[in-house]
């Protein structure tokens, strides 16, 4: 009450996101198969339990605060790495489970505390020396939860205080991939009908043919298909602001290192654990072993034609929506060759627009190629007991961890 009026009680969670959206995201994080999805990712979680493990002394004795706990199990790897107190706190129905599975292991149940609500809303005794969590979505930002992560950052670290993971990158290369663009193009191909049951579906072809290009497409992909090497984009998160993330603009610059038709925009990301004893990264890379997130690509309905050493530019804006996600622009420009590059060139530019909440999930196709040496030298030298099975062939995880298609929207 302020001068008899009620104040909004409202959080900048709920002011900035649809009732609606944030109910759905919930419901789907408040189920233990999605949980266990993320939990049998063996590169996700298996790299988390190294960077705690061996950065021991970040956590010794600490006041630790685990943002978005889900199953509690980061805030097990903190309590098992010495910390004197974590508050793992979570939003979904989730919390309780979180509370069984941590009362079931007491040793290090005792120095845990659930918290059930939003990070933006709660209150917490103490504050924090160190925040662990697990934030990020497809291309690093989906779900915005990477705000809710900055928003705690502020609320509860101490000055100075550690964040696991530290910081976040971006990586994006132009990729060519005549395989994908064909498979996209024939979707709509549908829509050229003149004659289904007596009906004309032309009208709608155009509309159909956006619609599939305007979904990026998430797999694994051979690292053979970029045609520049990659470059990257940095959020510090323990620097930056929360209002940074409603807005991200790139500007992209490349050289073509072949001569060939670009497609579009792959992108993928990884995040730093800068421990005060190790640094480790978890990787998303294509041609590194395969995580759940996989990789992104935006595709271009019209491909730019390209030559061995010819610049690629152009921009990657994401702008953030209510529905806990982004909408892409991308725009890739290259000169054009033949006749016109001698008076200096004409540019060539398209343009796409996606949306990162409404992905194609092209899982079922040929299996993703994947460099057996780096599987190896990638793994964690710390492996929990008894999880390594999945990746004693040699096989990319990725078999046992497809997201199931009904609840794609918020895989991560
Ligand atoms: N830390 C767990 C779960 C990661 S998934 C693990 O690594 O396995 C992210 C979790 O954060 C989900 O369970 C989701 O419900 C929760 N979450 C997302 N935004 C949140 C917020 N603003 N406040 C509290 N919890 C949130």
């Amino acid at each position: 009450m302020e001068n008899g009026v009620i104040v909004s009680s409202k959080n900048k969670f709920d002011t900035k996101i649809e009732a609606s959206s944030a109910k759905m995201y919930f419901h789907y994080y408040g189920q233990l198969l999605h949980q266990q999805n993320m939990l049998q990712d063996f590169v996700r979680t298996g790299t988390y339990y190294a960077a705690v493990m061996e950065n021991r002394s970040d956590f010794e004795g600490r006041v630790v605060v685990d943002v978005g706990a889900g199953s509690g199990i980061l805030s097990l790897f903190a309590a098992q790495a010495g910390a004197r107190h974590v508050y793992a706190v979570e939003a979904s129905e989730m919390a309780e489970h979180a509370q069984r599975l941590i009362s079931g292991n007491p040793s290090l149940g005792q120095r845990i505390t659930v918290i059930k609500g939003k990070v933006e809303e709660v209150e917490l005794p103490e504050k924090a020396d160190i925040l662990i969590s697990e934030p990020m979505g497809t291309l690093l930002v989906n779900e915005r939860m990477l705000e809710s992560y900055v928003i705690a950052r502020d609320r509860f670290l101490v000055p100075g205080g550690k964040m696991f993971p530290t910081t976040g990158r971006i990586h994006m290369a132009p990729f060519s991939d005549e395989y994908l663009y064909v498979e996209m193009a024939n979707k709509a191909l549908f829509w050229q009908q003149h004659n289904f049951f007596g009906v004309d579906l032309t009208p709608l072809h155009g509309l159909a043919f956006q619609g599939y290009f305007s979904q990026p497409v998430v797999d694994a992909f051979d690292p053979r298909l970029l045609v520049s090497p990659p470059m990257h984009h940095t959020l510090d998160f323990t620097t930056m602001k929360e209002e940074d993330l409603y807005e991200i603009d790139i500007p992209i610059n490349f050289v073509a290192s072949v001569g060939t038709r670009v497609h579009g925009l792959a992108c993928w990301f990884d995040v730093l654990f800068n421990g005060s004893t190790v640094q480790r990264w978890l990787t998303t890379a294509p041609g590194s072993p395969t995580t759940h997130w996989y990789q992104l690509r935006c595709i271009l309905s019209q491909p730019l034609y390209v030559m061995a050493g010819q610049e690629i530019t152009g921009r990657l804006h994401l702008v953030a929506h209510s529905a806990q996600s982004y909408t892409i622009y991308l725009t890739m420009s290259a000169k054009m060759w033949g006749e016109g590059a001698e008076q200096g060139g004409i540019l060539q530019t398209s343009t796409a627009k996606l949306e990162l909440k409404e992905p194609y999930y092209r899982l079922s196709q040929p299996q993703p190629y994947v460099m057996q040496q780096d599987q190896q030298q990638q793994l964690p030298s710390l492996q929990p007991q008894g999880s390594g099975q999945q990746m004693q062939d040699g096989l990319s995880p990725s078999i046992t961890i497809e997201p199931d298609q009904d609840s794609a929207a918020f895989t991560r």
